[in-house]
């Protein structure tokens, strides 16, 4: 039993605690509070004073591929997003087999690198699922979503089927879960896209999670069913001529087909309309925000002000290595700073943290420091007169200037 007091505490369920502490015991919080107690050494509890440091619960990753790290740095910024997409499908073609040893080493190396920046918890998109057995050997907790890319498939339940029958072939750890993803309205066919949503629903905790309004082409695609998207599943021998434009955005047509809840995570949402962060909200739909993967591919600058003003979740994802320069939520952060000042910076690490863990089905385990949850704390060195802490933490923290505590 070991009772940690830091300058502040930053349990993200409450204000930040200027003195604070943190009592721990068997890997799980089970007090908090300001300045130690009187009876301090005499409760049973060893204390021990971490300094002039910010005690925070380990951040939250909502969307990142850790099976595309070994794209780091290989594909060039694109200024529109389809160019983006042809250049990663060429470099992925270059390396077929998903198993290949570079391949799993740079999910390895991926892994640890999330672990140096401060993330506890990551949602994960995966294709191979070539990302869960190093998962699950490492600290890191972990949504591996197994992603479904069809849109022309002769059999969508059967597809669906397949994929659960090799889930079921995984087994979950105390801390590494899996579910399916869809990866996109114009990629994905509606049939498919309410296959997994009935497949999804027969675990009522399960997550979900689909690429949403990431770029113009998109929303072009799914209003006319033309468009550089469409020349492209044309190009790709995909295209299915029974494709009826829904004439819509992409929220309303995934939410007239019934795939949009609160056990979604949106993620992009660059190109959404007042109208779609309404709906997301009324649904209780995560929205992930990966703003730097969205000035890498073309896709524009997310209107992250928009997001906050209209009431949606807001998670944080740095999406994968092929599109943001590292794993770490906290430059993430800095970004999202620079991009919208007015967003008080305690919204921005519930966004990092609690609204990550919620969409990611971990909220009584991660996410905040409240009694019961475990105790997967991160402490990041504070300089002398800073004066808001929390806008210090949003400001860029690099992985030297965080530790993790043993507990
Ligand atoms: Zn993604």
């Amino acid at each position: 039993m070991i009772r940690y007091s830091a300058a502040w505490v930053i349990p993200i369920a409450e204000p930040p605690i200027r003195n604070g502490w943190v009592a721990v015991d068997r890997g799980r919080v089970v007090a908090l509070g300001r300045r130690s107690p009187p009876d301090s050494g005499k409760d049973g509890f060893a204390d021990h004073d971490l300094g002039r440091v910010a005690l925070l619960p380990g951040l939250v990753n909502a969307h990142t591929h850790l099976e595309l790290s070994y794209l780091r740095g290989e594909i060039a910024p694109a200024s529109d997003f389809v160019t983006w997409i042809r250049r990663v499908m060429a470099a992925r073609r270059l390396r077929p087999d998903p198993n290949a040893r570079e391949v799993v080493h740079s999910v390895e190396q991926a892994i640890d690198e999330t672990i140096r920046c401060g993330t506890a918890l990551v949602g994960d998109i995966s294709n191979t699922l070539v990302t869960f057995a190093p998962l699950a050997i490492s600290p890191l907790a972990a949504v591996v979503f197994y992603e479904l890319i069809r849109f022309n498939p002769s059999d969508a339940e059967r597809l669906v089927e397949a994929a659960c029958r090799q889930l079921e072939g995984l087994v979950p750890t105390e801390r590494v879960r899996v579910s399916l993803a869809a990866h996109a309205p114009h990629s994905v066919a509606p049939l498919v896209f309410r296959a997994i949503r009935r497949a999804v629903d027969r675990d009522p905790f399960a997550p979900c999670s689909v690429h949403l309004s990431e770029s113009a082409e998109e929303v072009e695609f799914i209003k006319t069913a033309g468009g550089p998207w469409r020349a492209l599943l044309d190009e790709l021998g995909v295209w299915d001529p029974s494709f009826v434009p829904p004439g819509g955005t992409p929220v309303q047509y995934l939410d007239d087909n019934g795939f949009l809840d609160g056990r979604v995570l949106a993620v992009h949402g660059v190109h959404m309309s007042a109208a779609d962060l309404a709906r997301l909200a009324a649904r209780g739909t995560t929205l992930v925000a990966c703003p730097r993967s969205n000035g890498h591919t073309g896709a524009g600058a997310p209107p992250l002000e928009d997001f906050y003003a209209s009431g949606v979740r807001v998670a944080i994802g740095t999406d994968s290595l092929a599109s943001a320069p590292d794993l770490n939520v906290f430059a993430e952060l800095a970004t999202m700073r620079a991009l919208a000042p007015s967003i008080p910076a305690s919204a921005l690490l519930d966004s990092a943290t609690r609204q990550g863990a919620r969409a990611l089905g971990f909220e009584s385990e991660y996410g905040s420091i409240e009694p019961g949850k475990r105790a997967r704390l991160l402490a990041v060195a504070v300089p002398p007169a800073i004066g808001d802490v929390e806008e210090y933490l949003v400001s860029g923290i690099e992985p030297e200037q965080l530790r993790w505590i043993e507990s």
